[in-house]
């Protein structure tokens, strides 16, 4: 029998082990820190109430073709809507509302802008599946929906700046601005509209759904399925050398690509870790996470019902903060994401005390406290927010990286989203998992598709290791 160590038990990595033990090879995963789940971790970081530590919101996870492949329910996982998606309010009171659906969003948005939100996100929604398919794959591969996928390239390879011309009102616009952000890219630069068109679009076709009872609810799913499958898990294994790595005949790293440079130091060829050590990371964030008394009173009634709520005003004050904390600079006010999860899972408060997650747009390794600037955008669209707040639970960036390496600088992406770390990631190579050791792979979100709880850069990974694999098997 083939045998598999993954080391980091992130979504990538118990996906990678997954896929492996699935096709009868024998996989024991190491995982540093104490509990697995890596990005989908959740506990009481307030008493008696269910934060999520790092992912939250899983459009993406709940479209991806790996995990869509398990059967993830019948080991836990439920996702769980909210009422509305996402809502980016202004200061004019006006708000940016997406709903699940096209119509119902466009309808909100009303005349040209309407039209023009149909006319992008419809024929993008009807065949994201189809596209997923080759958008979650490396650049590499053939694709499957060659059509699709040359709809999809040239739009994504706009500035988030050029897409936005399309719409014409303030909240259009913001609404807009709030999801591209989420690539952590400056506006003007090109491919920085690719994250948000794909989000939107996910989000269009599965929705912004939660897991219930918290995202480590994912990362338990798989790691049930993979003890299903006959795999070991082992915590508190911190790997540093090739010496901490049992023998295997394949080793794929959940790491950040300086990390597997790291271990693998001489043995890796020089070319490759150049690459590894050049790979570019992105800004950091700032978490906060509060326990709220009655919930968070925005004056914007759609964000009393959204699941997750932008903060930053205007298309254009997004675009300034995000290009200063691209520049290193910490903006007064930053952007800043809300996570209503308890709307849609309300098991994750205690009465009527609520968890609301936050977290900031902060320059990569950023060292001050946003904790007032995150609860001063908060007091901006929901006036007396301070008043309710119970408790609190702060991580800045340091701390994210102390939490989990692959964070560095508090990139909570694991890798800045330049045109080239789009298009290939973490290296420019065939197959871009492979480390130039034979058998050895790196899984992570620093590989493609990029950052988010989906698996895929896992399953890929994986992929390529059993057919290597095959090849050993063919030869012997
Ligand atoms: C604040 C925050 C908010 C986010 N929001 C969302 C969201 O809403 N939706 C979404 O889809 N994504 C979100 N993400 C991103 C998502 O969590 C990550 O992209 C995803 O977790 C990446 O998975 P991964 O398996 O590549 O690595 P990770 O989840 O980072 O896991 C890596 C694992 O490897 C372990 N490890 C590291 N070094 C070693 C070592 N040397 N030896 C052994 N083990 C090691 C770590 O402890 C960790 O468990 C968010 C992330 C953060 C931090």
């Amino acid at each position: 029998m083939s045998t598999a160590v993954v080391v980091g038990s992130g979504p990538n990595g118990l996906a990678a082990a997954v896929y492996l033990a699935r096709e009868g090879v024998e996989v024991t995963l190491l995982e540093a820190a104490d509990s697995i789940g890596g990005g989908t971790r959740t506990s009481e970081l307030t008493p008696g109430l269910l934060h999520d530590h790092c992912s939250a919101t899983h459009p993406m996870a709940v479209g991806s073709p790996f995990l869509q492949s398990l059967d993830l329910g019948r080991h836990g996982l439920t996702w769980c809507l909210p009422d509305i998606d996402c809502v980016h309010p202004l200061d004019s009171g006006e708000a940016g509302v997406l709903h699940r659906s096209v119509e119902e969003t466009a309808d909100g948005l009303g005349g040209v802008d309407g039209r023009r939100w149909r006319r992008v996100f419809g024929p993008l929604t009807n065949g994201y599946d189809a596209l997923a398919e080759d958008i979650m794959r490396p650049l590499t591969h053939v694709p499957r929906h060659p059509l699709r996928l040359a709809a999809f390239g040239p739009q994504a390879l706009l500035p988030t700046a050029a897409v936005a011309r399309l719409w014409r009102s303030r909240t259009a616009r913001a609404l807009f601005a709030g999801v591209a952000a989420h690539a952590f890219r400056p506006f003007h630069r090109p491919a920085s509209a690719a994250v948000g068109l794909t989000i939107i679009a996910a989000g269009h076709r599965h929705g912004w759904p939660v897991a219930a009872g918290g995202s480590r609810a994912i990362s338990d799913a798989l790691a049930a399925q993979l003890m299903e499958f006959g795999g070991r898990i082992e915590t508190g294994v911190w790997v540093r050398s090739p010496a901490d790595l049992p023998p295997a005949d394949v080793v794929l790293f959940d790491l950040a690509p300086r990390a597997v440079a790291d271990i693998l130091g001489d043995r890796l060829p020089g070319r490759v870790a150049r690459a590894y050590r050049r790979f570019r990371h992105g800004p950091g964030a700032f978490k906060a996470d509060f326990a709220v008394e009655g919930g968070v009173p925005w004056t914007s009634e759609a964000a009393r019902r959204a699941g997750t709520v932008h903060l930053g005003g205007t298309f254009e004050e997004v675009a300034d903060t995000e290009r200063m904390i691209h520049a290193g600079h910490m903006p007064e006010r930053p952007f800043v994401l809300v996570g209503q999860q308890y709307l849609a899972d309300p098991r994750r408060s205690s009465g009527d005390v609520h968890p609301v997650w936050t977290y900031a747009h902060v320059p990569h390794g950023y060292d001050g406290d946003a904790t007032e600037v995150i609860i001063g955008q908060i007091e901006r669209f929901a006036p007396g927010f301070r008043e309710r707040v119970l408790d609190m639970a702060v991580r800045p960036p340091a701390a994210f990286e102390d939490y989990n390496p692959n964070y560095v600088g508090g990139d909570i992406v694991t890798g800045a989203n330049t045109p080239l770390q789009l298009a290939m990631r973490p290296r420019v190579a065939l197959d871009p998992y492979r480390t130039g050791v034979p058998g050895m792979y790196i899984c992570s979100a620093a590989s493609p598709p990029g950052a988010g709880a989906h698996g895929m850069c896992g399953a890929n990974a994986a992929a390529s290791a059993l057919r290597h694999l095959g090849r050993r098997r063919a030869r012997k």
